[in-house]
């Protein structure tokens, strides 16, 4: 990867701005073409094929293995991401997984314990717990703040506690994104993210990436996840990795905002009448809240927007509300109530009237 010591020292604003871009000669494109191939001249030279490496991909690899100070690979989907990751446990070894995450990261794990492998679920803000149970593992995962319950890990403690015992660790940091935390700096191994949400932003596009810690002479994860990417073949194609970079761009622009909706929005649903619990981690663009009147209510708050957007997915430019339970996939101990909100970058008076209403209407 190409390391430009012009951005040495800058800030990720303006790294998210800078990176990526083709090499400044005269008559240079500003921005990475889109490059359409399956195959190139001279395989014996460069990625030779299609599968194994794109000029599109490349940028925006860049651009994210810059902001979270790491080497990044772009994957296909968050879960292909997560997958591979996953698969840096050898086969029917430990993983320390934890108890609330992504419902799909708790899905792979549950099917990982049906293969052989022991699951030691965790509850990721028990910090004593999770360090008492990396005793022999392979893998230690952590998202942080986790889905949907928005919990917030010690991860400086966590991926210490691995390090010292020789157990990988991955932090998905998609909620908290490079902007607001960077897990590698606090000495986790891989990060993960769905690259669909925050960092394209636009809710138009479906990827996921791996960023490792460089490695000097280390373990060698970015070898291993490339080899993965390549053997399981769920690749990006060019025009979403071209949106995505696209969308990277202006990223602490929309983080700022959604961070600062969420926090004004998270203040005043605190004394609402029609809401039992406010779940805000104190950063970021998401809010949990817990609806009275039980999953008939919230099902009903969410119906009852108009401007929210009672669909799956976050970290979209639009604000999107959801009642999790509704997927006999999601973990039993996430209340029937809760309300996940990703918080757009809408006017925040607007999108507290259209809230408020519908909370007040579904009593
Ligand atoms: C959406 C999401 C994923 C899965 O990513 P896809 O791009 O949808 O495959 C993983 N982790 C978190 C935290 C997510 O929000």
């Amino acid at each position: 990867m190409s390391h430009d010591p012009a951005h040495d020292g800058l800030a990720p604003a303006t790294l998210a701005v800078a990176l990526g871009r083709p090499a400044r000669v005269p008559g240079a494109a500003v921005n990475p073409g889109v490059e359409l191939t399956s195959t190139y001249a001279a395989p014996e030279q460069g990625v030779g094929y299609g599968r194994n490496g794109n000029a599109t991909w490349t940028a925006f690899e860049e651009a994210l293995g810059g902001l979270e100070g790491g080497d990044a690979l772009l994957f296909g989907s968050g879960m292909a991401a997560i997958s591979a990751a996953a698969s840096l446990c050898p086969i029917g070894g430990t993983v320390v997984a934890p108890r609330h995450a992504y419902n799909l990261t708790t899905g792979l794990f549950a099917e990982y314990a049906t293969q052989g492998y022991d699951i030691r679920t965790v509850d990721l803000t028990d910090t004593a717990a999770v360090v008492a149970a990396l005793d022999g593992a392979d893998l230690l995962w952590t998202e942080s703040p986790g889905n949907p319950m928005l919990e917030v890990a010690d991860l400086p403690a966590l991926f210490a506690a691995a390090r010292e015992r020789g157990v990988v660790s991955v932090s998905d940091n998609t909620v908290a994104t490079p902007l607001l935390q960077r897990p590698l700096a606090h000495g986790a191994d891989v990060v993960v993210h769905s690259v669909t949400k925050y960092l394209a932003g636009h809710s138009d596009v479906v990827l996921g990436a791996v960023v490792t810690a460089p490695e000097g002479d280390g373990p060698g994860l970015h070898e291993r996840l490339l080899r993965r990417r390549t053997l399981h073949g769920g690749i990006a194609g060019p025009m979403e990795a071209w949106l995505a970079l696209r969308g990277l761009r202006t990223l602490a622009l929309r983080v700022e905002r959604s961070a600062a909706n969420a926090a004004e929005l998270a203040r005043r649903l605190e004394g609402h009448p029609r809401v039992e619990r406010v779940r805000y981690p104190g950063f970021g663009g998401m809010v949990a809240i817990e609806v009275a009147g039980g999953a008939a209510a919230a099902d009903a708050t969410a119906a009852g927007c108009r401007l929210w957007l009672d669909a799956t997915s976050l970290g979209g430019v639009e604000s999107l509300l959801e009642r999790r339970r509704k997927y006999p996939a999601e973990v039993l101990t996430v209340p029937e109530n809760l309300l996940r909100l990703s918080v757009g970058i809408e006017d925040v008076d607007d999108l507290w009237r259209d809230l408020d209403a519908a909370l007040r209407a579904s009593a």
